[in-house]
């Protein structure tokens, strides 16, 4: 076993891997940039390398810097974690060329599975399904458009360098296959640098399952399946193992596919083989295609460890230590159900806009797994992926885990940024998602039903009108303050509203607020108002009370304060650092209020600015391409009249 080994990642990944070796006796090296100086990654770590600034490009995409790192402190092994270097072979080779070992695959085996098309081929000779459609070198928009009306449409247009849910275009019709076509070579050549594309036919009702695979360089085993299918726009929110309606026959037929598809490379380490499966009935063993392997650990891993009970990081450091397979097939256990949600700082009101903020309070909930690389206090920085923490549950049954996550969600606080929390209990509440009834499109066709919040109760608003007069700070042996000033009307905004609440004391935790007499108990994360369990965080201009999953955000008003008016925005600024995609309007212009104007590329997402009121566009600040911080100003309105 190694000695010691550098992490050449951040957040909650880096924690988790520093987490096993640890526990193995192994030192470890972190590596943070400017903006993660005071990172948990970093604190859990027995030492830490600067490698940059903030941006990715600068630090954590810093091959040579990293490897300089592990040479000075004495690693000998580097593991990458996802996303950044992991699955860079150019890196691998650097790696190996120090005298290191690199926690993963061969530089070959990433090349073989790098680009979709090159790997669809080699699946092919190697007796692998995979998605019927075109992966030839010929790229002319002609020949694309002939093979789309063979393949027979719906098709999907994918970039051959794609990843992360990018570059990809369903095409319903075959008089839209041109444009689609053209926008999707556009983003694969600015995201990826390779405009190449293969065309595939649309699986319809698709389910996506994976197989976690494990090599030793030379033979393979299986870890079994996971769903993946709860999907938003062709990234994963929600993951189970194993697949819902999964029989023995099916898992061994994806199974063996999947260990002849890491078998055909000579994969060494963990990676995950995903196919493409036909839902629109019980499951076949020819209803499945393979459309990309992973050469990496996946961000879902937790829910592999938790039906077979094994330790994967730790599989990975004794495998590139040159340890063999731990575990034949036959003696890789299955039990039970595991499910995980991902935690992101996410507005999904608006579009799933990624939210920035220190977190004011966290707390997952003592019975799920919960993996993070923040706590409370932290901030969430806006140069990385806004996933706060992956919450895992595991059960007997898969109703049993479901309840547990569930569950777990509505015992978990969290305030300070918005999150996607309601989201996850949405999707884990819709009664078909429950009967194991899963397809890719569950979560464009509930739509606006999964991001509709209900209002406070009174007990909410109560509870939030307590914390706001400070009526419910804890003494010592008397519980809650007794005293507290005559009757008194706390103001607070929800949302667009502005609440007024009448509120009288009657004795320790005992109120009337609004008219509504409220019980109040404490409990650890917040308060038991009537019975209604409630968390809360208070923080001098804000006030988060979340009831079961909803977060209820109250500001407390400050009479003296000009009320904003966004009606009258003068501006659009960018609300994060991002690149502009596109301008669709132009000085001079009339415009309407809520017309789009420009489209912000951020964190892998783009984002409509839309226009703040009625106006005449004055000054346009900006223009495709663009690269553009917080806050800077995109375009202006002429003064309004008045
Ligand atoms: P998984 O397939 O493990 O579920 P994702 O597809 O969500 O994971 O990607 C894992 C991580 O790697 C994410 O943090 C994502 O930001 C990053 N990532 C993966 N591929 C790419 C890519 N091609 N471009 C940008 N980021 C990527
Ligand atoms: P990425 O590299 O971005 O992860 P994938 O090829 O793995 O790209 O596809 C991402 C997602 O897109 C899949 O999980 C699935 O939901 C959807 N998808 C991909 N190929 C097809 C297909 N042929 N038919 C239907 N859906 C597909
Ligand atoms: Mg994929």
């Amino acid at each position: 076993m190694f000695d010691a080994i550098l992490i050449a990642n951040r957040g909650e990944i880096a924690c988790r891997v520093i987490r096993t070796a640890r526990a193995m006796g192994v030192r470890t090296v972190a590596v943070y940039s400017d903006a993660d100086q005071h990172a948990m990654h970093v604190t859990l770590a027995h030492s830490a390398v600067h490698i940059g600034p903030a941006p990715s490009t600068e630090s954590y995409l810093r091959g040579e810097r990293i490897i300089e790192a592990a040479l000075t402190t004495g690693a000998q092994a580097i593991h990458p974690g996802y996303g950044f270097l992991s699955e860079n072979p150019d890196f691998v080779d650097a790696v190996e060329a120090a005298g290191l070992t690199f926690i993963g695959p061969s530089a070959a085996a990433i090349r073989a599975m790098g680009l979709k098309d090159a790997a669809k081929a080699l699946m092919v000779k190697a007796g692998v399904p995979v998605v019927p459609g075109y992966h030839g070198a010929d790229q002319s928009p002609d020949l694309l458009a002939r093979e789309a009306d063979a393949i027979g449409y719906p098709v999907l247009i994918k970039a051959r360098a794609g990843g992360g849910g990018k570059g990809m275009r369903l095409v319903e019709r075959a008089e839209d296959f041109t444009e689609n076509l053209a926008s999707c070579q556009r983003e694969a050549a600015a995201s990826f640098g390779d405009d190449a594309v293969l065309i595939e036919k649309f699986i319809t009702a698709p389910r996506h399952i994976e197989v976690q695979v494990f090599g030793d360089g030379t033979s393979a085993v299986h870890l079994y399946e996971r769903d993946c299918s709860l999907q938003r726009r062709h990234q994963k929110v929600i993951e189970e193992a194993p697949a819902p309606g999964m029989t023995q026959k099916v898992r061994d037929a994806m199974g063996a596919a999947a260990v002849r598809a890491a078998e055909a490379i000579g994969y060494a380490g963990a990676g995950t083989v995903e196919f493409i499966v036909d839902g629109s009935g019980p499951l076949r063993t020819d209803g499945f295609w393979f459309m990309e392997m992973n050469t990496r650990l996946q961000v879902e891993h937790p829910v592999t460890e938790a039906v077979t009970g094994i330790d994967l990081v730790a599989w990975q450091l004794r495998v590139a230590s040159g340890e063999a397979l731990p575990l034949a097939q036959t003696h890789i256990p299955l039990k039970g159900h595991a499910f995980e949600a991902r935690l992101y700082a996410e507005d999904a009101k608006r579009d799933f806009l990624p939210a920035t903020g220190t977190l004011t309070a966290f707390t997952p909930a003592p019975t799920l797994r919960c993996d993070t690389g923040v706590a409370a206090g932290d901030t969430i920085s806006p140069h990385y992926d806004p996933m706060i923490a992956k919450l895992i549950s595991h059960g007997p049954t898969r109703g049993a885990a479901l309840n547990a996550l569930l569950t777990g969600l509505e015992d978990t606080l969290i305030a300070g940024s918005t999150t996607n929390l309601a989201f996850l209990a949405a999707l884990l509440r819709d009664e078909a998602f429950k009967r194991g009834e899963v397809d890719t499109g569950v979560i464009a066709r509930r739509g606006a039903a999964l991001t509709t919040l209900p209002a406070p109760s009174p007990e909410a608003s109560a509870l939030a009108a307590l914390a706001a007069m400070d009526l419910l700070t804890e003494r010592p042996h008397q519980g809650f303050t007794l005293w507290a000033p005559v009757p008194q009307t706390v103001r607070l905004t929800h949302g667009d509203e502005v609440l007024s609440l009448p509120v009288i004391t009657h004795g320790a935790g005992r109120f009337t607020v609004d008219g509504v007499d409220i019980t109040v108990t404490p409990t650890p994360t917040g308060a038991r108002v009537n019975g209604i369990a409630l968390r809360l965080d208070t923080t001098p201009d804000r006030i988060t009370v979340l009831e079961r999953t909803t977060p209820h955000v109250f500001t407390p008003v400050d009479p003296l304060a000009a009320a904003a008016d966004t009606d009258t925005a003068d501006s659009i600024t960018a609300p994060m650092p991002g690149v502009v995609k596109a301008v669709m309007t132009e000085a001079g212009a009339q415009v309407a209020k809520g017309t789009p104007l420009v489209i912000l590329e951020a964190m892998k997402m783009e984002h409509t600015l839309r226009a703040p009121r009625d106006g005449v566009v004055d000054v346009l600040a900006t223009t495709p391409g663009t690269q553009v911080s917080d806050g800077d100003t995109l375009l202006t309105l002429e003064p309004a009249d008045g």
